[in-house]
This record gives C-alpha cells, structure tokens and sequence, in this order.
C-alpha cells in the first residue's frame, strides 16, 4: 500500500547539508510535517527561536535527537552524564518535542552486563526530571555491531528488561528498522513492549555495508522488510511518526532537493 506524508518525519542529520531553518522550509515544501532535531541544529541561537521556526512552518519536533552515553569509567563521568540528559530533556520540552532519543553508550572493555546496569541507573537517575518536564526518554536499541563503543543495549528485549526496572511512565523504546531487523526474537519482543514503543525508525540495510556508520540505505534500497516491521509496530497501538533517519556519505554526495525528493519516493512506496 501506498503511505502517504501525514506521518513522515525526516532527521535534520538525514539532510546534512541543511540548516534548521532551511530544513524547516524544504521539508513544509513537500508536505512533510514532523523533524527529528538532532542538538547541533539548534545551537547558535535561543531555543525559543528554533521553535518558532518549526512552528512558523507548521514542523512539529518528533524527537529531540539525543542524550544517552550514561556508560562511564568513573563516577564524575556518569553524573556528568546524567546532568547533559537533564539538558537535553530541558531542550526537548523547549522545542514541544515529546521525547529525547538515547544512544545508551558503552566503554570498550566494561563487561555489558555492568555498562547496562549503569543505564539502567542512569536513566532511573533522569526519570523524575523526565516526569517536571513531560518528555520521554527513549532508548532506541543499537545494532551490535555498536556493542564495543557505543550502547551496550542491542535489542527491544534488553531495552525492555531496563524498562523493568525504571518503569514505563517516562521511559520508552525507539524502534530503529536499522538496528533491530535480524532479531529473532523482534517480533515476541515488540509485543512484550506494547505501548513502551514509542519512535519509529526507518533506512535500509546495504549489502554489502561498507561503512559502519554512515551506509544506510534509502528505503527500499536494501533488505529490510520495512513494512513488516512497521506492523508489528502498530499492531501494539503505536500510531505515531515514522522518521526518516538515514547517515550516509553516498547519498549526502548527491543533491540535496533530488535527495529529498527520492526520501520521499521512497517513503510512499517501500514504508
Ligand atoms: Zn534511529
């Protein structure tokens, strides 16, 4: 089936080349209402300004994008992660974005029992100022291959097991097609997290994957069965936005207004 624009977001990193303003603008020129705003895009100016401009342009901020990084050797590190998550869900509420996105982190070496007991604390740590400001965190499972350095949490069943632990009134999960697709346990998992799903996340996988970091694909360009992941998703209740994330060095290479045109394309037909 064909989607249609109502529930596409695009992360402001997707279109690098732009800047919040200029996001803001091309994004309202195709019909597309919702930005995951990733931090640097807002600095250099007042954040009450970055919400004008997304409201001036009719852009709701579908996730302020992200905190996390709670894994530390010591402990000045992770208080000084749990004070930059406070900013974080401080700069979320400012610009009417409901949740903060959250790479977990991980120290190569630490044993990743002790760095998820870490973020689980970490987040327990943030929940009440979560709860003053009336956004989420949400912790977006990372594909393993991100274990060493950068989230020691890998799946929806890890990202439910903290979730256990700290309660679902203001800690949810961010499901990312990217990182999540070849869990054999995706399906049982997203059901066990009903209503904790809270983000929806979609690219593709590319065969071969050259670059660790930034070789998403476009969706449809690669193996993920979008759809079938998309509902599971909804058949939780999850109704929300479906954001456009994509890193990739090929495809910022290319023209910024084709690009945001084929992530359109691409969106109706393979979301
Ligand atoms: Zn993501």
């Amino acid at each position: 089936m064909m989607q249609d624009l109502s529930k596409c977001a695009i992360h402001t990193i997707t279109t690098k080349a732009w800047d919040l303003p200029t996001a803001c603008a091309k994004y309202a020129a195709v019909g597309v209402r919702g930005a995951g705003v990733w931090r640097q895009w807002l600095e250099g100016r007042e954040l009450a300004q970055s919400r004008k401009m997304l409201d001036d342009h009719g852009i709701a901020a579908v996730s302020l994008v992200r905190g996390g990084f709670f894994v530390g050797e010591t402990a000045e590190q992770s208080q000084a992660a749990i004070d930059e998550n406070k900013r974080c869900l401080d700069e979320a509420a400012a610009i009417g974005a409901d949740q903060v996105v959250l790479v977990c982190g991980a120290v190569p070496g630490m044993p990743l029992n002790e760095a998820r007991q870490q973020v689980t604390d970490g987040i327990a740590a943030c929940v009440p100022h979560a709860a003053e400001r009336g956004v989420k965190l949400s912790i977006e499972p990372l594909h393993p291959m991100y274990a060493s350095d950068r989230s020691c949490v890998n799946t929806i069943g890890q990202a439910n097991d903290i979730i256990d632990q700290t309660g679902a009134d203001w800690v949810g999960i961010a499901a990312d097609v990217y990182h999540i697709w070849w869990d054999p346990d995706l399906e049982q998992e997203i059901k066990r997290a009903g209503n904790r799903i809270i983000g929806f996340h979609v690219c593709d996988w590319m065969t071969p994957t050259t670059d660790l970091l930034n070789d998403r694909g476009l969706m449809g360009e690669g193996c993920i069965d979008i759809p079938g992941i998309r509902k599971m998703v909804e058949a939780t209740g999850f109704d929300g936005w479906n954001e456009v994330e994509i890193f990739s060095n090929r495809l910022w290479a290319t023209e910024p207004d084709e690009f945001l045109k084929n992530i359109t394309e691409a969106y109706r037909q393979h979301v």
